[in-house]
């Protein structure tokens, strides 16, 4: 067995956290280092998928739901207009190896990409 994830130890109530949205599948919480004027992270509670690519492949209708509470949180805090990112892999500079998105938000005017 693995170390679990900071985001399952969030789950588990050992690490404190700014909640913004929960059910029994997903949390969405604050970024604790935001890099956007919204920064919140959406995961799944399982920690059994290590990014998007796992978790697409392993339950689409999980990642689908995903997608669409960021839309909700995104209607919530930033006027409905977000982008999505999943860093996936070391080199796309992905740290928490717990399939998780980036929701940003709040005035992003320039593309990054
Ligand atoms: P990644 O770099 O893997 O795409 O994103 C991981 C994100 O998790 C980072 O933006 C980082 O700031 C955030 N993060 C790491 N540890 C914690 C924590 O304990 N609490 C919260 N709220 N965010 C965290």
């Amino acid at each position: 067995m693995s170390e679990p994830s900071v985001f399952e130890r969030i789950v588990a109530g050992e690490i404190p956290s700014t909640k913004v949205f929960e059910n029994e599948r997903v949390l969405a919480i604050r970024d604790i280092a935001p890099k956007a004027p919204v920064h919140l992270l959406v995961f799944p509670k399982t920690g059994a998928y290590a990014d998007v690519a796992e978790l697409a492949a392993g339950d689409p209708a999980l990642l689908a739901e995903i997608a669409q509470i960021a839309q909700q949180l995104a209607d919530e805090h930033c006027g409905g207009q977000f982008r999505l990112v999943f860093n996936t892999g070391a080199d796309a500079g992905q740290t928490v190896f717990h399939v998780h998105a980036h929701v940003l938000g709040g005035g992003l005017t320039e593309a990054s990409l």
